[in-house]
């Protein structure tokens, strides 16, 4: 006994009319024309639904074949009802062809948009894309990492004391400057106990300033200057797009997804993050964003020119100075870009009051129990 069933291949976008035979491993497909039959065995047959028509395809090594077979359910049911256990479950294979379906799709995708709208315009599309709990995920996994490098190998110390009068005026310039701020997440800021000036904002909401940012600092708003440029990185996710760029969206998937051994991943995405700046692009978004709120706060907005332009001048030993915030090459367009962004000076209340500013300025003194 057979029963009539239309048959693709999976190779070619024919409709095949073929008969169905029940045999003592699975199902036998006769071809047209006389053509060797094709044997498809229970393990490998899931049947996706035994209505008014039975539908089927067909697995290998959970992966979807692409082979589809329909024939009328009543006649399927007749024939096959007393072995339907012994096919393949429908679940996984129904779930590994939507998984190969979705990374097909995902890679066209991809392509498609890499050619007609070139990589960072990619990555700025994409990074907002990646849910905020795995950015968050992702930070956390490389801050041990990031850290040690930063830190030359000795452990990393952050400064100031939970409760200390320092983190309470920290935390009093983080909560003025973020008020006006559109924040993907909960905003975490420290003080790193490095002698380098630089900063830098880690996936996640997760900013450090390194502890000559403050000390090179003549007042407070120039270290808020650069604690707001931090947070424009942190809003535009840069450090997400910056890794999305590289090409790295399959290791953020593994490593968040845990995947696969997630050790040499971490070390591939901390490299990245360490290793490149931001773009020209990236930079003056942040600098916006450093401008824009600065005047909501109704702080000093050219702080951070002034800022930079000083380290110019008290590092004349390095070379330009880039060297002296490489995470954020500083250009002299920059400079520029800022001035005219802040427009006419107007009258500015610096973030913090002088009491607040000393504690700040002493934050590194304090002694640190945790480390
Ligand atoms: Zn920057």
């Amino acid at each position: 006994m057979d029963v009539a069933g239309r048959y693709f291949d999976g190779v070619r976008p024919v409709v095949q009319e073929v008969r169905l035979r029940r045999v003592a491993q699975g199902l036998e497909i006769a071809l047209p024309d006389g053509r060797q039959p094709v044997l498809w065995l229970y393990g490998e047959t899931r049947i996706d639904d035994v209505g008014v028509e039975a539908h089927l395809h067909r697995v290998r090594e959970d992966l979807d074949t692409g082979e589809r077979l329909i024939a009328d359910g009543v006649v399927f049911r007749e024939i096959f009802g007393s072995v339907l256990t012994q096919f393949g479950k429908g679940r996984a294979g129904e779930a590994s062809r939507r998984r190969v379906m979705f990374w097909s799709l995902a890679a066209v995708g991809s392509l498609l948009f890499l050619y007609f709208v070139g990589l960072a315009a990619f990555a700025r599309l994409a990074a907002p894309l990646v849910p905020w709990s795995w950015e968050v995920a992702l930070g956390r996994s490389v801050e041990p990492q990031v850290l040690e490098i930063f830190s030359k190998g000795k452990p990393a110390k952050t400064c100031g004391t939970e409760g200390g009068a320092g983190k309470a005026a920290l935390e009093a310039m983080v909560a003025r400057l973020s008020a006006g701020a559109k924040l993907p997440g909960q905003l975490r800021v420290d003080i790193l106990d490095v002698g380098v000036t630089n900063a830098f904002a880690l996936p996640g909401a997760r900013i450090y300033l390194f502890r000559p940012v403050i000390e090179k600092a003549q007042d407070p708003d120039e270290v808020a200057g650069v604690l707001a440029h931090e947070i424009g990185h942190v809003i535009h996710r840069d450090s997400m797009r910056a890794l999305v760029h590289n090409g790295a969206l399959s290791l953020i998937i593994s490593a968040v997804l845990g995947d696969f051994t997630g050790s040499s991943t971490i070390a591939i995405l901390t490299n990245m993050m360490v290793g490149s700046a931001f773009s020209r692009e990236n930079e003056s978004e942040a600098d916006m964003v450093s401008v824009d709120l600065m005047r909501r706060a109704g702080a000093d907005p050219r702080a951070i020119n002034r800022f930079f332009q000083r380290l110019a001048s008290v590092e004349p030993g390095k070379r330009t100075i880039f060297d002296a915030f490489s995470s954020h090459p500083i250009t002299a367009d920059r400079i520029a870009e800022v001035e005219k962004l802040a427009g006419a000076p107007a009258s500015a209340t610096p973030v913090l009051d002088a009491r607040q500013w000393q504690a700040l300025k002493t934050i590194c003194a304090e002694p640190n129990p945790g480390g």
